[in-house]
This record gives C-alpha cells, structure tokens and sequence, in this order.
C-alpha cells in the first residue's frame, strides 16, 4: 500500500498517514452556514477535500472511507436572514443547502459519506453540555453556558496562541456574565420569537462550535482520523472544537490529524470575504458560462496549502488546460493509474505536481484514469466539445430551475429577464425548461 504523507497543523510537519482502523477511515470537515450563496473561496476547502477523500477511496477502497461534511443550519445569520423576508429559518437553509449542493456538484465535487445537519443534533448538543457541566467545564450563566477556558489546561495548543490574541478573537463575545474573557458559548437563551429548543438551561439554541464536537461523536465517534477546513478556522472554531471534545472524553484526542487549506484571495487582497465585499459566486461563474470542471482545475492549480490568488486569466488558463487534455484523452476508458500522480498525491496532496504530471502523459487510458482520481476528465470527450455556444444559456436554464425549487422567485424572474434581454425566450413544460431564440 502506498505511504501518504499529510502536513499536521498540529503538530506542524509532515506526518506518515496511518488511519487507527484501515477499515473504517474516518473524516469529518466544517461544511456551509446555509443563509447565503457560495464564493469561490468558499468552494475551495470543498474540492480539496473532495481530492483527499478520493485519494483515502483509492488507497484504502471505496467503502472504508466515513466521510462526513456538517450543515449549519442553525446560526445567528440565519435568523437574520429569514427575519428580513418574513419567513422560517428553514426556507432559508433548504434553499442556500440547495444552491450549495448544485454548485459543488458542478465543480465535481462527490456527496460527502454523511451530511449531518445541526438542527437534527439538539438532543446530542444538549448531553454534551450536561457533561461538559458535571464535570467542572461549563458553566451556567444568566441563561448562557459557556464552557471556562482555564479549566482545560491544554487549551490553544492548535493554533498555539497566546492568551492576549486568543483573548482579542474572543471580544466578539465578551459580556459581563463570562467569568474569563476567553470563555465561549455552548447555549444562549432564545428570545420568544426567535427559534429555540427546551433544555435544562431554559429555551434556546446552541452555540455554533458544540455542533461539529456533537455531531462528529455521534456519527464518527470520540476520535476520528482526519479533521479539516480552511485556516480560518484554527481559531477559535477547531480550537474550541478540541477542548470541548477532549473534556467530554476524559482526554481522548479529538483528531489524529488536521489539515487545513490557504485562502484565496482576489488581485492580491488577502482573502475573499464577504466582509471585505470581494467575492465572486460560484453560480455567477457558472452563470457566465465558464464550465465547472475548469474551475475546479483552477482551484486545484496551487498546493491546498499555498494562498492561491483568483483571476480571469487563471479561469481561461485552466479552460484551455482542459481543452488539451480532453483531446489527448478522446474518449478512451479509463486504465491504470499512472504511479506518478499517485505519489504527488501521495505527499500531502500536491495537486500543482499531479498536474503537471498528468500533462505529460501520452496514453490515454492512464491519461483518464489518473486525471479521474483528481475529478477531471470525467466526461466523454466529445461531450466536453460539443455545444460550447450553448453551455451558458444550459447553465443559466438549469439555474433558474433550481432557484425555483429553493422558491427564490425573485432570483428566477431575474434570470428569466436577463436571457430575454438577449432575445432567448423559456418555455416551461411538463418535462422541464426548454430554450429558443426569438
Ligand atoms: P464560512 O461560510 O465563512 O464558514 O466558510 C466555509 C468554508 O470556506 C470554511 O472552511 C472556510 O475556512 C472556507 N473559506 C472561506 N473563505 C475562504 C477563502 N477566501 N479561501 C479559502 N477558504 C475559504
Ligand atoms: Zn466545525
């Protein structure tokens, strides 16, 4: 079996990869807040992590793999969001999970093994809080419980932060009922119009870093193999995470490795963000035309650890990149995988080193099944060509149907006016949206 080496943000070095079960390989990585759409920033800790989950198929077969990726659908955000339009919060994350799942599908992203949701794990959170109580680790505070950071000596040592900064990240929530600034929300009260659960500690609703310690114990158990997600959120997200689940298990290691992916940013800002307001929406991108599998390419162009700066120019470097490959590979079936691109794979996932790899080989059966466990060159070739006019009006199609489905009309009657700008005319019928020119 080939070795696998990943860089541990733990303990910050490239470590052999040796799962505790190869018979159950566990990984669990921070998914969506569901209240708005995805940008392509967001979609990166997704591909690459839908790389490595390939690659731990691969190696160790395909069912031994327990992938799970959470949905945060319970979140101040969110209330906000269904408070503006007058609606439940529910119509909120069923229709930004909906858009979610379609742009990564087009990125080629796979369905994750599990996809837990945190309003379906109240019940979980709620027990481990208890515990967490009992034990000397949380507190209850005017109708708040937090969990006490001094009472976890081992706390920070993720991010390795010291007190002052992890203090500074944690002003957001300084309040007069904390008895240590650094202290965090497990449960905070709901006020009666606002969604809530019944629990010991009266009405409300959980904090947002109990949810992914409650819902990795119940589906992947106390200490799983992998945990990732973008650098954002060593601190104090995983950080949080670790003490919260390590106190819960008399010591036992949340994690055995942690990886996690750069930022990209856009023209050399630092990160795309909705805060900085430079974002580019994945649906937008595949709105214009620009097909999913070039920009999943693009997003796997620099090492997963590496900032990796967004550009038109990327975009149509990866397109043309495609181009090429599709033609050496036809429409061939896939063969062996070639070792090369296994071993950069292999060394913590380096993708830039896969494809350039992939780019010198000539025999088309190892050209596909190589570029296949990257999520590339999965169509037929003759599919990639052909209708390359029209793949931007299907997509803008397929987009509205789906804003139709999350019952987001405003957005479909917003693309609907657009395409009749330019003289396309939607016919919808019993099978489906069709298309003409006027
Ligand atoms: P958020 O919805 O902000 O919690 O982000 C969802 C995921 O996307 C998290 O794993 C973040 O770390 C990641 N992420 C957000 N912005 C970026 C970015 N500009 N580059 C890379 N990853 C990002
Ligand atoms: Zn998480």
């Amino acid at each position: 079996m080939i070795e696998l080496r990943f860089h541990d943000t733990m303990a910050r070095e490239k470590r052999v990869f040796v799962p505790a079960n190869p018979e159950r390989v566990t990984m669990y990585v921070c998914g969506p807040t569901v209240y708005n759409r995805a940008h392509i920033g967001n979609a990166r800790p997704a591909v690459v992590f839908d790389v490595l989950a390939r690659l731990l198929r691969h190696v160790y077969g395909e069912e031994k793999l327990v992938y799970a990726r959470n949905v945060t659908d319970i979140e101040d955000k969110i209330i906000d969001a269904a408070r503006s339009e007058g609606v439940e919060p529910a119509v909120i994350t069923d229709r930004f999970e909906r858009y979610y799942l379609g742009d990564m599908g087009a990125l080629g992203v796979r369905a994750p093994t599990i996809a837990p949701h945190a309003t379906d794990h109240i019940g979980e959170m709620i027990a481990m809080i208890g515990r967490l109580i009992d034990d000397g680790f949380a507190y209850e505070a005017d109708g708040h419980v937090l969990f006490h950071v001094p009472a976890d000596p081992d706390y920070g040592a993720l991010g390795r932060r010291d007190r002052e900064a992890m203090i500074a990240g944690a002003r957001v929530e300084i309040a007069s009922y904390k008895k240590d600034p650094a202290d965090f929300v497990l449960w905070k009260p709901s006020d009666p119009q606002v969604i809530g659960w019944e629990s010991p500690w009266g009405r409300g609703r959980p904090g947002w870093h109990i949810e992914c310690s409650a819902m990795i114990e119940r589906h992947l158990g106390e200490t799983i193999d992998i945990h990732g997600g973008g650098l954002d959120l060593i601190f104090p997200h995983h950080e949080n995470e670790i003490a919260q689940s390590r106190c819960a298990h008399r010591g036992a290691p949340l994690a055995r490795y942690w990886l996690h992916n750069g930022f990209l940013s856009m023209a050399g800002s630092e990160k795309m963000s909705k805060s900085l307001g430079n974002v580019v929406l994945v649906g937008d991108l595949l709105g214009e035309g620009h097909k999913g599998e070039a920009l999943r390419l693009a997003l796997l162009s620099a090492h997963y650890r590496q900032p990796l700066d967004w550009s038109a120019q990327l975009i149509a470097q990866s397109k043309s990149t495609l181009d090429r490959l599709y033609r050496a590979a036809g429409d061939a079936a896939p063969g062996a995988i070639d070792e090369g691109v296994l071993a950069a794979l292999a060394d913590d996932l380096n993708t830039p080193l896969a494809l350039s790899r992939l780019s010198a080989l000539d025999d088309p059966a190892t050209l596909k099944a190589s570029a296949n466990l990257l999520g590339l060159l999965t169509d037929s070739a003759s599919a990639w060509f052909q209708g390359e006019g029209d793949s931007r009006i299907d997509a803008l199609v397929a987009a509205r149907t789906e804003a139709k489905k999350a019952r987001d009309f405003a957005e479909a009657d917003r693309i609907r006016a657009a395409l009749a700008a330019e003289g396309i005319l939607l016919e919808d019928g019993a099978g489906g949206t069709t298309w003409r020119r006027a």
